[in-house]
């Protein structure tokens, strides 16, 4: 059929095309927005995000659900935890497609500001968190977890929520928040949600759009080293050297480059050599073509990522 041909669409087509959620680019009139709702009595949740959602956002966001009846997403491709020769410009943005994916779900206000109006002209201070934002990704993203604690303090305060839901996916991002908001007495409940995976065991992540199709089949290597090492763990191996090394084998055969894949302790991710104490997180980052991956496990408490072995 040729173009001419198609039928225009009747206009009482068109709402279920065009999202009717109006997000908000102000955050003057967000916090009016949450303002008023607390003075309604209502509890206000919090879903900050970077946009391009999945289903792993889509799961914070119906939890914040459950845990306040008022709850916001922020959708900020956030510049300041970039550094300068990471993907900032090419980050996935399709503010359209996250609205509709959103608008099902009863969000009451969806912030998407631009840069500007997060970073005024003159702004000059940046939150930093010590200890727990030193290893892993932050001795490889220098400053990164400076800009995530600094701009997740001006959301908290722009919003005020009650509580607020992250994802461990980001597993070292959670701890900082966690600590900075206990640190910085914000009186905020900080809640984490396992990964989500897609059916083969894939973790989510708004970058696996980069990946080719081969590049994709490649990226299982991440959740399969993972889940070697987990069952490793789960038949009594405690040596974290042993564990690291079962879970790069895979990895090391199709990644680019590993940043790391580290035993630590899930807690407070000083390095350990034994798993016999607390609990253990096994973090991966790497590169599969282009793309940096990250996935972790905490040992003995996670099922084994690959769908394969999860049992
Ligand atoms: P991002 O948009 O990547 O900044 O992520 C926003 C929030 O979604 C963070 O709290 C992430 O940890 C969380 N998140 C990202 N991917 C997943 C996933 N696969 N499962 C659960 N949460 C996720």
């Amino acid at each position: 059929m040729s173009s001419s041909s198609t039928p225009t669409p009747t206009p009482s087509l068109t709402p279920t095309l065009t999202p009717s959620l109006t997000p908000l680019a102000c955050g003057a009139e967000l916090r009016k927005a949450c303002d008023a709702a607390r003075r309604r009595g209502e509890r206000v949740g919090f879903v900050p995000t970077m946009g391009a959602l999945h289903a792993g956002h889509l799961a914070l966001v119906r939890e914040a659900k459950t845990r306040g009846s008022f709850v916001v997403v922020s959708i900020f491709v956030n510049p300041t935890q970039f550094g300068p020769n990471e993907d900032l410009t090419l980050y996935p943005r399709d503010l359209a497609s996250d609205l509709a994916r959103l608008e099902p779900l009863g969000v009451s206000a969806v912030f998407a500001p631009q840069p500007a109006e997060i970073y005024e002209a003159g702004e000059d201070t940046r939150v930093h968190v010590g200890r727990v934002a030193e290893p892993l990704c932050g001795s490889i993203r220098r400053g990164h977890f400076d800009g995530v604690a600094t701009v997740v303090a001006k959301l908290f305060n722009l919003v005020g929520p009650s509580v607020a839901v992250f994802g461990q996916k980001d597993y070292q991002q959670l701890l900082v928040i966690r600590r900075m908001a206990r640190d910085l007495f914000a009186p905020i409940e900080i809640v984490g949600l396992p990964t989500v995976r897609e059916p083969d065991g894939l973790a989510m992540s708004s970058r696996n759009a980069f990946l080719s199709p081969d590049e994709r089949s490649r990226a299982l290597a991440v959740a399969r080293g993972l889940s070697r090492a987990a069952v490793a763990f789960a038949s009594g191996e405690r040596r974290a050297r042993v564990l690291e090394a079962t879970a790069r084998e895979p990895i090391e055969r199709v990644a680019s480059s590993i940043d790391y894949a580290d035993v630590r302790d899930a807690d407070t991710l000083a390095a350990i050599e034994d798993l016999t104490g607390p609990r253990a997180l096994l973090a991966v980052a790497c590169r599969i073509g282009a793309t940096r991956l990250i996935d972790n496990v905490v040992l003995g408490v996670d099922a084994p990522p690959l769908a394969a072995l999860a049992g």
